[in-house]
């Protein structure tokens, strides 16, 4: 199987051969399919895996290019490293897509951030707290959102996070694609499946 085999454009293929990657690793080879075909997908798979490709290719496919103002993807991620890494994934895979990402994290002041998320934005990633914090200010919308994404969703309900991917959940459209991503199938991990995906597909690597 190689990258040609799914149903990606052009665009993210040279990206993804100018990255050196010559073939997807198992979880992308089972993930991308089912994304791309509008599934949630529920990925036991830990770092190193490639599991970010594996949801950022088809996402990108479904954002493609800019378009209006609001976030049309959410990706939640439990730290500022985590979401930086994201951020910067998402930069090479569009390398020839115009689009507008902006990561968002604690630790900083909020000001530039609002700024970029006011100037437009296609896809937004983020720590929970700091996402309500901005969505309480009144300085995000999240009425266009497509497609979420949780990663270490495990990482997040060991952090303490539930509580605010709770109120995020009940802010955003019901009607979405929802991708989550954890190290392990814990308890927790299956709870929130339950309570947040529809019918997913298991990707277990
Ligand atoms: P991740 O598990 O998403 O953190 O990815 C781990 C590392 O593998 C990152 O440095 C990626 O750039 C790299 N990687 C992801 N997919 C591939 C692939 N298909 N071929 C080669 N390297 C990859």
């Amino acid at each position: 199987l190689t990258f040609e085999d799914f149903k990606l454009n052009k665009q993210l293929l040279n990206a993804i051969s100018e990255l050196g990657y010559e073939k997807p690793t198992p979880v992308q080879q089972q993930t991308i399919p089912l994304a791309l075909a509008g599934h949630d997908v529920m990925g036991i798979a830990q770092t190193g895996t490639g599991k970010t490709a594996a949801y950022v290719l088809p996402l990108l496919m479904k954002v493609k290019y800019a378009q209006g103002k609001h976030p049309r993807a959410l990706i939640l991620a439990p730290t500022r490293e985590l979401v930086l890494q994201i951020e910067e994934n998402i930069q090479k895979f569009s390398a020839y897509l115009d689009l507008r990402t902006v990561g968002i994290y604690g630790g900083v002041g909020p000001k530039s951030q609002i700024e970029r998320i006011q100037a437009g934005i296609d896809i937004l990633v983020a720590t929970p707290g700091r996402l309500m914090d901005i969505y309480r200010k009144g300085e995000v919308i999240l009425k266009e959102l497509k497609t979420l994404v949780l990663d270490e969703a495990d990482k997040m309900m060991d952090m303490g996070f539930m509580p605010q991917i709770r109120q995020i959940l009940e802010i955003i459209p019901r009607k979405r694609q929802n991708l989550l991503f954890s190290a392990t199938m814990h308890e927790r991990v299956h709870i929130l499946s339950e309570e947040f995906l529809e019918f997913p597909m298991v990707v277990e690597v």
